[in-house]
């Protein structure tokens, strides 16, 4: 089945905001068999989207578009679908008794205006929508089927993954695509392609390496008749990929390094507290993103000033005659930071944010410590892509050095 995606949306055009709609569809269309061919963004102008959808219609098997489902005179979606089959919009009774109900349940009078988002042309059916006043449409017509769901991302999501997702999936035709990503960390991607040998040259599945700010992944992904014909590609190739790099690899497929980082402290019973200053309480916002982090995150301190570290516990004299930003006083962070929470295991991270130098030290600098019961790791790099960039790359190196350090930890 070939499919393309329009998003609909004049701020998509401005820039003003991202089309993540695009991009959470695309995601989920090679497990379903469906190749995705072309992805357009066109604003709220009836002429371009009766233009766009058009010739969307003539190509693809199937048209998903996202967003101009609202009631005002901005939102063209029904009217450019209904113009492209040359057919004419309804009010449709039950639709229109619906959104009557889902107003007055809020305590809102009716805008009449709003009555628009109950019309239906003869090939539509309506998709439910719960979570908002916009019903989805379903056309078909000549083997192609046009799905319209609502811009809002939480609307549009849930509206795919409940209602046309499944009815796609009944459907089903043509090869599904399975992909199985292994995420490494401690090797460079030259490294990581060397270790693999061979197997990137394989055919199906396929092995592609890919440098991320978590480490290197490498993705295997399998065509085949159905999902777990996939998978079973994929298994053996799995296993030799994890006979060559096992040590390295922290998890898979939508794993994030926290999550995996807190899943192995509550398994050994461990707990943390961090100590941070150029990530500036980054680390802990992101440690505690994880859900259940209180059994095992005591305590995150942030101390940017040489004075505020030494009244958390680092000796002044070691900031003096290393410098604030030094391997010395991130080890000291780490220590004080297990001590004064208690904790089994400390962090530290010391470095420069930027644009601006520091002790003379550039940009990027950054020394990270995980203090694990007196047992000391280190990393340190320079490397300058901005601040925001360097503080998030500081998080990932700290998450990174404590996973090391736990492999370690019977
Ligand atoms: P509404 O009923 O809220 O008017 P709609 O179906 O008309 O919904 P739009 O008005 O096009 O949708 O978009 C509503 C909001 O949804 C936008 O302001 C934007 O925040 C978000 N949105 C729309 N399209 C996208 C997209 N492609 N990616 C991310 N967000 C989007």
């Amino acid at each position: 089945m070939r499919a393309e995606i329009i998003s609909v949306g004049t701020e998509l055009l401005l820039g003003e905001i991202q089309d993540t709609n695009s991009h959470f569809l695309a995601s989920r269309l090679p497990a379903m068999g469906i190749d995705l061919y072309y992805i357009t963004v066109v604003g709220d102008n009836l002429e371009r989207l009766k233009e766009v959808i058009g010739r969307a219609y003539g190509r693809s098997d199937l048209v998903l578009i996202t967003g101009g489902l609202g009631p005002t005179d901005d939102d063209v979606t029904r009217e450019a679908i209904a113009a492209v089959l040359g057919e004419e919009p309804q009010v449709d009774g039950a639709l229109a008794q619906q959104l009557r109900q889902f107003f007055a349940s809020r305590g809102i009078s009716f805008p009449e205006r709003n009555l628009k988002q109950a019309w239906l042309i003869p090939s539509a059916v309506p998709i439910p929508n719960p979570w908002g006043t916009a019903p989805g449409w379903w056309v078909e017509k000549e083997g192609r089927i046009i799905v319209a769901m609502p811009g809002p991302p939480a609307e549009m999501t849930r509206m795919w993954e409940e209602e046309v997702a499944p009815r796609l999936r009944q459907r089903g035709r043509g090869e599904v695509l399975v992909s199985r990503t292994l995420k490494t960390l401690g090797l460079g991607e030259g490294h990581v392609d060397e270790l693999l040998g061979e197997l990137t040259r394989s055919r199906n599945p396929t092995v592609a390496v890919y440098a991320r700010a978590d480490g290197i992944h490498v993705r295997l992904a399998a065509k085949a008749s159905g999902v777990e014909e996939a998978q079973s590609l994929i298994a053996p190739l799995e296993e030799e990929v994890r006979r060559r790099l096992g040590p390295y690899i922290w998890g898979v497929d939508d794993e994030a390094l926290e999550a995996v980082v807190g899943r192995l402290l509550r398994e050994k019973g461990l707990t943390l507290a961090v100590m941070e200053s150029f990530t500036g309480g980054l680390l802990a916002d992101t440690i505690t993103n994880v859900p259940g982090s209180s059994a095992y995150f005591l305590a995150g301190y942030v101390a940017y000033q040489p004075e505020a570290k030494a009244a958390l516990g680092v000796d002044m004299e070691l900031i003096r005659r290393h410098g604030v930003v030094s391997e010395e006083v991130a080890v000291a962070m780490a220590r004080a930071a297990r001590e004064r929470a208690g904790a089994h295991i400390g962090v530290g991270t010391t470095g420069v944010a930027g644009p601006d130098a520091l002790e003379g030290k550039p940009p990027g600098t950054s020394h990270i410590a995980v203090d694990y019961l007196g047992q000391v790791r280190t990393t340190s790099y320079r490397l300058y892509q901005g601040r925001l960039a360097t503080k998030r790359r500081g998080v990932t190196a700290a998450l990174g050095l404590l996973w090391r350090a736990l492999q370690e930890v019977s």
